[in-house]
């Protein structure tokens, strides 16, 4: 397992580059934009673990370019900013993944974990459950051919559901991956999402099986099931 590490704080670089190899990744660590691309790019890594805001060429346009070059290596993005916009920028630009700064190593290690294990679903094709379809790149939803219209928020959940389909999601994760602890969000705001996904995407579809399936006493679950 070969991971990349992009971050210009010399101190967070070593101590993730140290924390990965005594669990036996080979890791790689570049301090600016530029060179973090260069390697990206000419390498073949597992997962690249990259932060936003660097000097020479911003995570943000290390993900962009990477994804416009065809590069679908699975990206966790460092941010400081935890804010909905700029994760609603990073998946638009590609990341697959976020991590609050500041963060516990056990919590990364998760999730390069979970990132390196998954498919890799190339983040521009089109993501389909069953009838419906949600397309990355022009924001697309349909379910039977029919467009569904979704707010930005709905659409980052959902697209969310979608890239975990099968697994069982707590209302927690899917705050933290949507909406962040520390913005404005209330306990309920996934919960109250999931019920306007619901009404748009299953109940006004009631000829098609439902994909969002709740979890007593643990979140929610995606998918087709029998
Ligand atoms: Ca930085």
């Amino acid at each position: 397992m070969k991971i990349l590490v992009i971050e210009d704080e010399h101190r967070i670089a070593n101590y993730i580059k140290k924390g990965l190899e005594v669990k036996s990744y080979i890791v790689d660590v570049a301090y600016d934009g530029a060179t973090g691309f260069d390697l990206a790019d000419g390498e073949k890594y597992d997962v690249i673990i990259l932060d936003r805001m660097l000097p020479s060429m911003t995570g943000m346009e290390i993900c962009r370019q990477l994804r416009t070059a065809g590069n679908h290596t699975p990206i966790l993005m460092l941010t400081a900013k935890t804010q909905l916009e700029d994760r609603v920028e990073g998946l638009d630009a590609g990341a697959d993944d976020y991590l609050g700064k500041p963060f516990a190593f056990t919590e990364l290690l998760a999730r390069v974990r979970a990132l390196s294990r998954r498919p890799q679903k190339q983040v521009n094709e089109v993501l389909q459950s069953g009838s419906l379809q949600l397309n990355p790149t022009s924001f697309a939803v349909t379910r039977t051919g029919k467009s569904i219209s979704l707010s930005r928020k709905e659409f980052a959940l959902l697209e969310f559901l979608m890239r975990h389909e099968g697994q069982v999601l707590s209302k927690d994760q899917l705050t933290e991956q949507v909406w962040s602890y520390d913005s404005d969000v209330l306990p309920n705001t996934a919960q109250v999402y999931i019920g306007y996904l619901r009404n748009k995407i299953d109940r006004a579809f009631p000829k098609e099986k439902p994909l969002i399936h709740t979890v007593r006493g643990f979140g929610y679950k995606f998918g087709v099931t029998d």
